[in-house]
């Protein structure tokens, strides 16, 4: 019942400083999705060792080439690789365009592509299978961006194992009862569900909200969100460049954590003005201490907590 991050590329703009461009790959339950895709993201799977052939979603947050060079990538090998599996991509209006050029000219792939526009400025159910449901985020940027939050759907109630035996409770009921249904027994009496059951684990949840200004907005879409990942291109010392170019300071990302009452907080996307990083995590930890620096190769995983 994996829950878990893998960053892939950390850095704004450019590569610099060990740092590639915008990337990562969100495992859930053995679903991975492929969440932004900037140059290098492919060698940092090799090292990381995540399976490409295993995405079969891909959640692009702009069409700033930061965040997608590397697509046109990743999908060539995969077509080298003879996939035949259709890839879902979610993204804002363009990349459709732009992915069908390049495809006109340097030939086409093994597989479909199926294009899901986002609409970047609703708060949206964009996606969902049998484990999760992936919401848009709007983002406030220079270009239309959406951020991503990947939810998980509940699971069925615990059985107790025993009272299965003590009451001799026929397996056709028990589905029901893991969904929350008491259980009369043969001779009348009723046993409530509290009794034979026990609540299954909190479902867990992950935020990606790059690239953005600060914006309270995010707030309320986003609280209690187990993991944040929260841009912070900047430190406070460049406020004033952060709003001007649509993005947030580390200090800024930490408030956006704080007041979402989020758990965890992953910095990330930062200049390329910053060698260092170690100021944008003492920017941060100084409003929300649990923060982390996010770092190319570095995983983050959500553990199963045993309680709703
Ligand atoms: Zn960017
Ligand atoms: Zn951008």
């Amino acid at each position: 019942m994996r829950f878990e991050l893998t960053l892939l590329g950390t850095n704004s703009a450019l590569p610099a400083f060990g740092r590639f461009p915008s990337s990562q790959v969100l495992n859930i339950q053995e679903n991975h999705y492929l969440i932004d895709c900037g140059e290098g993201a492919q060698i940092r799977m090799g090292e990381c060792g995540v399976r490409r052939h295993k995405i079969k979603q891909v959640f692009i947050s702009h069409l700033h080439g930061d965040h997608i060079y590397g697509l046109i990538g990743f999908l060539s090998s995969l077509s080298l690789s003879d996939r035949t599996a259709p890839m879902d991509i979610f993204a804002p209006l363009g990349l459709e365009e732009i992915i069908q050029v390049l495809l006109k000219y340097t030939g086409g792939l093994s597989f479909a592509l199926k294009f899901h526009t986002i609409d970047t400025e609703q708060h949206r159910l964009i996606f969902e299978n049998a484990s999760v449901e992936v919401y848009s985020l709007p983002l406030v940027h220079c270009v239309p961006t959406s951020g991503f939050l990947f939810k998980e759907k509940s699971r069925p109630r615990n059985m107790k194992p025993e009272k299965i035996e003590a009451y001799n409770i026929p397996f056709h009921y028990i589905p029901e009862i893991k969904a929350g249904a008491d259980y009369e027994s043969s001779d009348g009496q009723l046993i409530s569900n509290e009794e034979l059951t026990l609540p299954p684990p909190a479902p867990r949840s992950y935020a990606y909200c790059s690239d953005t200004a600060y914006q309270k907005s995010l707030v309320p879409l986003i609280q209690g969100v187990n993991l944040l990942y929260h841009e912070s291109t900047f430190c406070e010392d460049r406020q004033g460049q952060a709003a001007l170019t649509g993005h947030s300071t580390a200090h800024q990302a930490a408030t956006i954590a704080k007041m979402a009452g989020a758990e965890r907080l992953v910095l990330g996307h930062y200049s390329s003005r910053y060698h260092s990083l170690e100021p944008f995590l003492k920017e941060a930890r100084a409003v929300f201490p649990n923060t982390e620096l996010g770092l190319d190769g570095k995983v983050f995983e959500v553990p199963l907590e045993k309680k709703v």
